[in-house]
């Protein structure tokens, strides 16, 4: 990693309410830059492209595969997922703090590139509560939420290669144990890309 910005990534199978937890977070911590990732999935209503996700076709994200445009990228749910590989280093450079919401496969190849990463695993309470705030969500399909918890299985026998867990029972608390460990790396700094 860079000498100058800090790299958190939070990882959970889905439903856990990482998303939710990472935007109080973002709340809290507006210097916080968060990587906007590229996906094939298709919007759910009310995601925005370019603060959600970049919207991308196959063939743009397979294009983005050949030229190297990825600091990492995944197959997840049957979707493919990619980071920015210049953003990502031009926001280190300039000292940021940097929140990465990604899955195991593309965690492990961070942790290649950058080893000094804090890797955040985030639980839920329980399988029944997974299932429960996965369909409950009500964005998605039956036969995907399916696939999504089918996944969860995998996802959760990889809590291991990650420096915390997280349970997200109660929501503040969860936040606040997320807050506590990106501020033991200090105060995020002012950051251009934090917008
Ligand atoms: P993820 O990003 O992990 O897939 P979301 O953030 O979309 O999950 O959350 C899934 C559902 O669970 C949402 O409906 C959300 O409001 C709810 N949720 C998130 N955190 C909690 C919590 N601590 N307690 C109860 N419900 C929660
Ligand atoms: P969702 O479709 O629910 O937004 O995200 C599904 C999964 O894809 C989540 O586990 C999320 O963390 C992961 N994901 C989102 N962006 C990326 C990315 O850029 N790379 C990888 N590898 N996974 C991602």
């Amino acid at each position: 990693m860079s000498a100058k910005g800090a790299l958190f990534v939070v990882s959970a199978p889905s439903g856990a309410g990482k998303t939710t937890l990472v935007n109080l977070v973002r709340e809290r911590l507006p210097n916080l830059a968060y990587s906007v990732s590229s996906t094939t999935r298709p919007p759910r209503a009310g995601e925005v492209h370019g603060r959600d996700y970049f919207f991308l076709s196959e063939q743009e994200f397979k294009k983005g595969v050949e030229e190297g445009r990825w600091a990492e990228w995944a197959r997840v749910h049957g979707n493919y997922y990619g980071t920015d590989a210049r953003w990502l280093e031009d926001a280190l450079d300039a000292g940021c703090f940097l929140l990465l919401d990604i899955d195991v496969q593309g965690a492990r190849q961070i942790k290649q590139r950058f080893p000094d990463g804090v890797f955040v695993f985030i639980l839920p309470p329980s399988m029944e509560e997974l299932k429960r705030r996965l369909a409950g969500r009500g964005t998605d399909d039956p036969d995907v939420v399916a696939r999504r918890l089918a996944d969860a299985e995998w996802e959760m026998d990889n809590r291991d290669f990650y420096d915390h867990e997280i349970m997200n029972d109660d929501l503040e608390t969860a936040a606040g144990e997320l807050l506590s460990i990106i501020r033991s790396r200090g105060e995020p700094p002012p950051c251009p890309a934090a917008t």
